[in-house]
Formats: structure tokens, C-alpha cells, sequence
């Protein structure tokens, strides 16, 4: 990690990133961005652009192959598009799955995971286990489990990409809800561009072959942000801004 250019404010700060994997593809070229603390990041892209190998780098899980990647917090939570539970143990257990290998008193993670199950909406649902539960309710699982860890950073990777629209409509309300709560830094992987204007502060459209930041637009959009967002031209307006240059690129 080079920390020099986690400047005053900064949480997270890709400096002139590049990677290239092993068998020699380019995943990465280039990439300076900067993410200040408290900011929700979405970034859009086609597949293959490289989205998921910058979040990698952020969790610490890629180290770049050209310059650097400076996280300014070890607390980190990462959310995958799968909600990857433990399927023998209660919805408790899997919120507090990461919070009881991080050797915190056994009161403060009991706690923990009552914050995390009621902010995620799952009070109630504690002793269930995750069969019994729905795809969207499982995904609060997820969620609940990263926040009980009570990250400065969060990390997304598509998380609601096998959802039916109803329920990732849903669960883009729940996120928005948390994040003004909670008040992680987020960076959000997403297909979706309605999806990536509804949450973020900032898009980040990328291009492919060799990934890279195409354009980067801020979303003046203020919170707390709600349904009725959706019918609101500032919003349609910028989500057809974002969709032409990601077109653009295509
Ligand atoms: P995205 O998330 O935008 O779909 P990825 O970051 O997953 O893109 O992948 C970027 C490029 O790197 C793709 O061409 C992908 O095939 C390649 N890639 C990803 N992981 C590896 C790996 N472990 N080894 C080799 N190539 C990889």
C-alpha cells in the first residue's frame, strides 16, 4: 500500500493502478481515482471492464501490478452477489460469523448482531435459518453480516444482480437507508445505471480491453433519497447521461 496519495479526506486512492494477471491479461490500466471518506462510489461498465479486479485490490485481495492502491482503514466488509451463509446455522449466527473470529467480547458481539439484524430489517427472523428465508432476505443476511463488523469501507460486487426487480428495488432502498445511518464509505459494482445514480455520489463509467475509467460523473442528486426518485427528471436526466457514455464506449 502506498499511502501518499491517501491525502486529507481521502478513504481510498487508486494512484495510476494497473494489473495484469499471470496469464498476461490486462485487467487494469491506469486507473487514478480517488474516494473520500463517507462517499458512496457505483461503478458501471460492461463485463469483463475490470470492476470487480478494483474492488479486489481495495479489499487487499490483488496487489496492483503498476501503481498503487492506499486504503486508510483495516475495517473493511465486502458483499458478493451471492449471499454465501452457512446453511446449518440461524440467521444470528450468520451475522455474527465474522464479528466472533474478530475476539470482541462476547457482550459487544451480541450487540453487534442485534443492531445488524434489526438495521437490515430482520428482527424476528434471528433463529431462522436460511432456507426458510427468500433470496432478498438472505441478501439482508449478507448485508447484516458485513455491518456487524461496523466497516469504514464497504465493498459491493453486484450485490443484487440474481435479484427478481421488485426485490432489488427493495433492497437499493435498505442500502440507501443504511448508508445514511451507518455512514460507510461504499464502492458499489453494478450493471445498472438506474441503479448506480439512485445510490451513488459519484458514477465511475468504465471501458474494457484494457479496463479503464472512461468518464467519472457526480450525482447532485441530495439524500436522503427515496421511491419517488424514480419519476424525477433530475434523476432520469443523469441516469441517460450516464447511459450514453457508457454506450459510447461500446
Ligand atoms: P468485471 O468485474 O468488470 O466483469 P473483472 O475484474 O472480473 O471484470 O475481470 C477483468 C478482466 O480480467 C477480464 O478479462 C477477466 O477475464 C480477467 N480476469 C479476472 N480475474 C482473472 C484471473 N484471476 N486471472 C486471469 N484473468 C482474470
Amino acid at each position: 500500500m502506498d499511502a501518499r496519495h491517501l491525502t486529507h479526506g481521502l478513504q481510498v486512492a487508486f494512484h495510476e493502478t494497473g494489473l495484469t494477471y499471470p496469464n498476461g491479461t490486462v485487467a487494469l490500466e491506469d486507473v487514478t481515482l480517488p474516494v473520500r471518506e463517507g462517499e458512496f462510489v457505483a461503478i458501471v461498465g460492461p463485463s469483463g471492464c475490470g470492476k470487480s479486479t478494483l474492488l479486489r485490490l481495495a479489499a487487499g485481495l490483488e496487489r496492483p501490478t503498476t501503481g498503487s492502491v492506499a486504503v486508510g482503514t483495516r475495517s473493511v466488509g465486502f458483499i458478493f452477489q451471492e449471499a454465501t451463509l452457512l446453511p446449518w446455522a440461524s440467521v444470528r449466527r450468520n451475522v455474527g460469523l465474522l464479528t466472533d473470529l474478530a475476539r470482541l467480547p462476547k457482550a459487544v458481539r451480541r450487540q453487534r448482531v442485534d443492531h445488524a439484524v434489526e438495521a437490515v430489517g430482520l428482527g424476528g427472523f434471528g433463529d431462522h435459518l436460511p432456507r426458510a428465508l427468500s433470496g432478498g432476505m438472505r441478501m439482508r443476511v449478507s448485508l447484516a453480516r458485513a455491518l456487524a463488523l461496523q466497516p469504514e469501507v464497504m465493498l459491493l460486487d453486484e450485490p443484487f444482480g440474481a435479484l427478481d426487480e421488485l426485490t432489488r428495488q427493495e433492497m437499493q432502498l435498505q442500502l440507501l437507508d443504511l448508508y445514511d445511518r451507518e455512514g460507510f464509505t461504499a464502492l458499489f459494482v453494478t450493471h445498472s445505471v438506474s441503479e448506480a445514480v439512485l445510490l451513488a455520489d459519484r458514477v465511475v463509467v468504465m471501458a474494457p480491453r484494457p479496463g479503464r475509467v472512461r468518464a467519472v460523473v457526480d450525482i447532485d442528486i441530495p439524500r436522503p433519497r427515496g421511491p419517488e426518485l424514480r419519476f424525477d427528471p433530475a434523476y432520469v436526466a443523469q441516469v441517460q447521461a450516464v447511459s450514453e457514455l457508457l454506450r459510447g464506449e461500446q
